[in-house]
């Protein structure tokens, strides 16, 4: 099995970061791949270049070997749709079972994804509580059929791809936006991520205009 978790990591922070742990150890994993987004394809313009965001999630694991940094999103060009990532993962590992982790926040808006219901025939979902996001499956997801709502982690071995689980990881209301609006007024973010990723972030004066 395979597992991991993309992102924007604009900039990385202890929520991720102390998810992915737990997310590891549930799943039995012996390392949990974080993937960093080249160019989102539903959201605004990150604050930080792709290779910026890269070298601030490589440091903050630097120390963690169960958390491994997987750059090949940053590798292609174009916007970075999850279902090329699939693909991508699929060719590498293919007589592996794949695991997307992501939080209930981005759970909430997978009809947006591109190809989105081609998803469930590629991959598992392990979704993540997050403060302030009911933990549900959206309606569109239920009325196409294609996802299989399990309550335990055995559906994962069970089947090879399309089952939903959720998991009540620890609860951390930490968010990058928060932290781009912390330093965006001139705020101290300490102790929210760190200590290496905010040495980068002021050392290369990232974050410092509209967050
Ligand atoms: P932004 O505010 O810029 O959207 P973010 O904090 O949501 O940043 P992302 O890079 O968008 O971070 O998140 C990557 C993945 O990690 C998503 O699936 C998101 O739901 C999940 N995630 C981020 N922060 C948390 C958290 N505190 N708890 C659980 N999941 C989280
Ligand atoms: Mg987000």
């Amino acid at each position: 099995m395979i597992g991991f978790m993309g992102g924007t990591f604009d900039p990385v922070h202890f929520g991720h970061l102390r998810v992915a742990l737990e997310v590891r150890e549930f799943l039995g994993l012996d390392r949990l791949r974080l993937l960093p987004c080249r160019e989102p394809a539903h959201r605004s313009v990150p604050g930080a270049p792709a290779q910026a965001r890269r070298m601030m999630l490589e440091s903050a694991v630097r120390n963690e070997p169960s958390l491994l940094v997987d750059p090949r999103e940053l590798e292609r060009s174009g916007p970075s749709y999850m279902y090329d990532t699939l693909l991508s993962i699929q060719a590498e590992f293919p007589r592996q079972s794949l695991v997307l982790v992501l939080g209930m926040d981005a759970f909430a808006g997978l009809e947006r994804w591109h190809r989105w219901n081609e998803l469930p025939g590629l991959t598992h979902f392990l979704v993540l509580h997050r403060p302030g996001y009911e933990p549900q499956v959206p309606t569109g997801l239920t009325r196409s059929g294609l996802f299989r709502i399990g309550n335990y982690k055995d559906v994962f071995n069970r089947h090879a791809f399309g089952s939903v689980v959720f998991h009540p990881v620890s609860q951390f209301e930490i968010s990058s936006t928060g932290i781009r609006e912390i330093l965006a007024r001139s705020g101290n973010p300490r102790f929210l991520l760190p200590e290496s990723v905010l040495e980068m972030i002021r050392e290369q004066g990232l974050y410092t205009g509209n967050p």
